[in-house]
């Protein structure tokens, strides 16, 4: 069945194209302030939006407003979308990201459809996707999922055992790690997750990547809609904003 959501009278209004213009108008300055507390340039930064959950509407609304960049958290929402609406890597005009957790006999649908896969986080699942890759012709560009909030449900490596796992990732002739995610803790004040964006920063400063043919950090991808801010002054390089960008989603 076809996983791409209907949309309600109310996400139709949420998602009209001149409602994500101004919102991704309003993002874009609040960054370029951000960028400009940092001494650091916005031209560095990406906007992947979220669109999960949200019906083909809001990729076609972002899309006209400039962005390029969507994440999805689930693999068969993902593959519908991508489906419907060619991801980069197959010669279409928006890149797709899987941005969520992903059971291993998934990694097919990310291998297949997905430009990147944002959320890698353990041995099994990254033989899986190579093999699945490479099954595709390609070479699949990763993110590390990196557990920065130390809350035992959340997914991600724990922080001590990350450049082991880049180390290891040197084997996979079919993935391209090419940086590190993660999702800071739920808090009401943006302020109080800076700490957890700077010990990504230094974890993502920190691994020398020169041997390490398989692996380059180029991208941080920390900050979503209430914390984004502060995840561009403490040096992200990819920020995934969803409700800011639609609004409100009736399910996560
Ligand atoms: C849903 C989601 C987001 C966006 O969350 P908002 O609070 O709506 O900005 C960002 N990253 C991941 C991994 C998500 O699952």
């Amino acid at each position: 069945m076809n996983q791409i959501p209907e949309a309600t009278p109310e996400i139709q209004e949420q998602i009209e194209p001149d409602t994500v213009r101004e919102r991704v108008r309003s993002i874009r300055e609040r960054i370029t302030q951000a960028c400009e507390r940092a001494g650091r340039s916005a031209e560095d930064l990406t906007i992947v939006a979220i669109s999960k959950t949200f019906p083909m509407q809001a990729i076609e609304s972002g899309k006209r407003a400039g962005l390029d960049h969507f994440g999805e958290n689930r693999a068969r929402q993902l593959r519908d979308k991508a489906r419907q609406r060619l991801g980069a890597f197959k010669g279409g005009d928006v890149t797709w990201h899987m941005v969520g957790h992903l059971q291993t006999n998934k990694a097919k649908f990310v291998a297949r459809h997905a430009d990147w896969f944002d959320a890698l986080d353990r041995p099994a699942l990254a033989e899986e996707l190579d093999h699945r890759a490479a099954k595709n012709n390609r070479v699949l560009p990763c993110l590390v999922q990196v557990n920065i909030s130390g809350e035992e449900q959340r997914y991600g490596l724990a922080p001590a055992d990350v450049h082991a796992f880049l180390d290891h990732c040197a084997r996979y002739d079919h993935l391209a790690v090419r940086g590190l995610m993660a999702l800071a803790s739920f808090v009401e004040d943006p302020e109080d997750v800076r700490g957890e964006f700077r010990e990504m920063r230094t974890l993502f400063d920190t691994y020398d990547a020169s041997n390490n043919p398989r692996v380059e950090m180029d991208e941080l991808s920390i900050g979503m809609s209430n914390d984004f801010e502060v995840a561009v002054e403490e040096g992200g390089t990819m920020i995934r904003p969803g409700s800011a960008l639609f609004g409100p989603r009736d399910y996560d």
